[in-house]
């Protein structure tokens, strides 16, 4: 029997009871008139999570990096440049996979714990009139940063190149979008804010990204995400041609996550993610813990914390967890042993859950 665990991390969140008991729903099939139905109705209730219109919005059957890469495979070809800001590990990812795309990526870096500054990404821009894309993320999980979306998708459009966004953790707790925004495309993750298990990557993409698509002169090096395969699939009234057989039980998962959060509200769940983070930060500064980020650009969903001088941390993370059933983060890359990493995400983003930090991490600090 494995553990039962309170999942404050990076992710993945706590599961929605009512997410568990959908998943387990007699399997039927993925080409069965009702699933079809089934999926014009998760991808509308995708569309209002992303505040989009977008035909080509879909939850691709594999994690959050399968949605970075199903953006990334289909919107660039060889010799592309595509303008990357890296200010943390998600950055990095993109900028491998660019490379292994044939591109040219030209990596714009920010200290890990800053934003992305969008003076210097308009400089960058500036320099490369030639690049076809510009990508970023929202919310940077490593290091608990947010980038302001807007105002970079908006740089990348007068610059006259896409905007890919990374909101695998922004989506439903932070403010997102994606058509005011003049978002291109964007991917998200089921296992953050959406407290579905890992497993799906939602992804949006406008028709100006489209457009792109079907304009390449190769097809993507990637069958599984070639986004007109899948969308031959997707698509609602497409042939709904046999691509892969979809994660049916998955997809009823996250249909429940999603109507979950619609029956509280987009605006309703950014708001309680903004107000449990002032809770956890007035507990967490009591305990005498410093954020890592400036104030302005902190993630309510994903608090970032310096390791005081002379404790052991990850002895502290194993108390949480042996003694409390609790889950956070360590630090990734430049941060490993030097930050925790603490969740409020979707389900776990609860008065109940600050509490239960607060309580478990002052006696973890006590006795570590
Ligand atoms: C978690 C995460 C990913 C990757 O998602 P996986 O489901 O682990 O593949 C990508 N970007 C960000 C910002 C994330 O937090």
């Amino acid at each position: 029997m494995l553990p039962k665990r309170t999942l404050m991390g990076p992710g993945p969140s706590d599961v929605y009871p009512e997410v568990l008991e959908a998943l387990a729903r007699p399997c039927i099939g993925h080409l069965d008139p009702a699933f079809i139905a089934f999926m014009d109705e998760l991808n509308e209730l995708l569309r209002g999570a992303f505040l989009t219109r977008n035909a080509a919005t879909l939850p691709i059957s594999a994690p959050g990096s399968a949605g970075m890469e199903c953006c990334l495979v289909n919107l660039l070809e060889p010799g592309n440049t595509i303008v990357i800001a890296v200010n943390g590990v998600f950055g990095t990812r993109m900028l491998e996979i660019a490379r292994r795309c044939g591109a040219d990526p030209v990596a714009v870096e920010f200290e890990w714990g800053t934003p992305v500054d969008p003076d210097r990404i308009d400089s960058v821009l500036a320099a490369h009139p030639d690049a076809v894309a510009l990508a970023f993320v929202h919310a940077e999980t490593s290091t608990g940063v947010r980038s302001d979306a807007e105002t970079l998708s908006n740089l990348a459009r007068r610059h006259g190149c896409l905007s890919i966004v990374d909101s695998v953790t922004g989506l439903a707790g932070i403010e997102l979008r994606v058509d005011d925004w003049g978002i291109d495309a964007i991917y998200s993750g089921t296992q953050k804010c959406l407290s579905a298990p890992p497993g799906l990557s939602p992804v949006s993409f406008s028709e100006r990204a489209m457009a792109r698509v079907r304009a390449r002169a190769t097809p993507p090096q990637s069958w599984f995400l070639d986004l007109e395969l899948l969308t031959g699939y997707w698509g609602a009234g497409a042939k709904r041609a046999y691509h892969h057989t979809a994660p049916v039980n998955a997809l009823f998962g996250l249909h429940e996550a999603l109507r979950i959060l619609h029956a509280e509200g987009l605006e309703q769940a950014w708001a309680r993610h903004a107000r449990n983070h002032a809770r956890l930060r007035d507990g967490l500064e009591a305990l005498g813990l410093e954020f890592l980020v400036a104030p302005q650009y902190r993630l309510p969903q994903l608090n970032a914390v310096r390791v005081p001088q002379g404790v052991d941390e990850a002895r502290v993370r194993a108390v949480l967890l042996d003694r409390h059933g609790l889950e956070i983060g360590a630090g990734l890359g430049p941060l490993a042993g030097r930050i925790w990493r603490i969740g409020l995400m979707g389900a776990s983003c609860t008065e109940h859950h600050v509490a239960l930090c607060l309580e478990a991490l002052g006696d973890a600090l006590g006795s570590a």
